[in-house]
């Protein structure tokens, strides 16, 4: 009997993970066990056609209940808005066509939400426009390999914009490392933070996640969230890179990050070999 839950539940591509789904590695160079599919539409959210098509929509189990939360949360704020879910991970992770990062489930495209000239909410379809200076959107970024729908006219809408961000924020499944965002958009969101007076911790974490990443695209036509390793994930191989500033004022909250022990290192090295990447791949 023992032996029989053994082999069903912890041998194979679920060696080595808690029976969660684990984000292993770094979000350039990472995997994705267990991974969870975020199911094509919810509460408040969908993922348009074009997205659905690529099937790159598996993540960490925190990372797809933190978005059908977040999207729901804003759809009950502001009742009429749905927000449009792009890329997230292929299954099992690692490497994609469409993106650099994306590799271990922590990071999520998420299509700004709009309105049309008359203030109603336009849903999102397959295309990610850009937005311009006056908030104006323009067609979407030319993409070898994508064919986008054209775009009726429709501009960036600040009040559920900001509050996506918000909810991002103070969701309690997950740690957001960055929100990457446009300089322009970033300003207007703050301004709008401030006027409708927001709480001034929200307003200065939201002043250092939103960030224009300095070496790729701007992001004026996506929200771009990578969230920190799961404190349940790190044991398993899961990596954190770069800042981990705010973990410093959430002590109270979460485990501190710490480095790896040796052993998990060792098993990080082996949960990223070539000898079980391939079974993960049938999944
Ligand atoms: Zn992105």
């Amino acid at each position: 009997m023992s032996l029989l839950l053994l082999g069903a539940g912890c041998l194979g591509p679920g060696l080595l993970t808690d029976g969660t789904s684990v984000s292993v590695g770094t979000f350039t160079h990472g995997l994705l066990r267990h991974g969870a599919r975020l199911p094509p539409s919810g509460p408040g959210y969908l993922v348009p056609p074009l997205w659905r098509a690529r099937g790159a929509n598996y993540t960490t189990d925190e990372m797809s209940l933190a978005l059908q939360r977040v999207a729901w949360r804003v759809h009950r704020e502001h009742p009429g808005g749905i927000l449009g879910i792009a890329d997230l991970s292929p299954p099992g992770g690692g490497d994609s066509q469409w993106h650099r990062s994306h590799e271990n489930g922590r990071d999520a495209d998420l299509i700004w939400y709009a309105l049309d000239p008359q203030g109603r909410p336009v849903p999102p379809g397959d295309s990610m426009p850009r937005y311009d200076a006056r908030l104006q959107a323009r067609p979407p970024r030319p993409t070898p390999g994508v064919q986008f729908a054209p775009i009726s006219p429709r501009r960036f809408d600040v009040v559920r914009n900001w509050a996506l961000v918000r909810a991002l924020l103070t969701e309690p499944a997950i740690e957001v490392q960055y929100l990457f965002c446009h300089r322009r958009l970033r300003q207007v969101l703050l301004e709008h933070a401030r006027r409708i007076g927001e709480e001034d911790d929200l307003i200065e974490r939201a002043e250092v996640l939103l960030h224009q990443p300095g070496d790729s695209l701007p992001h004026d036509d996506h929200l771009h969230v990578r969230i920190f390793c799961a404190p349940s994930d790190r044991p398993f191989g899961c990596r954190d890179q770069g800042p981990v500033r705010w973990w410093k004022k959430r002590y109270k909250y979460m485990p501190p990050a710490v480095p790896l022990a040796p052993s998990e290192r060792v098993l990080a090295r082996l949960l990223m070999s070539r000898y079980l990447r391939p079974a993960d791949r049938l999944r």
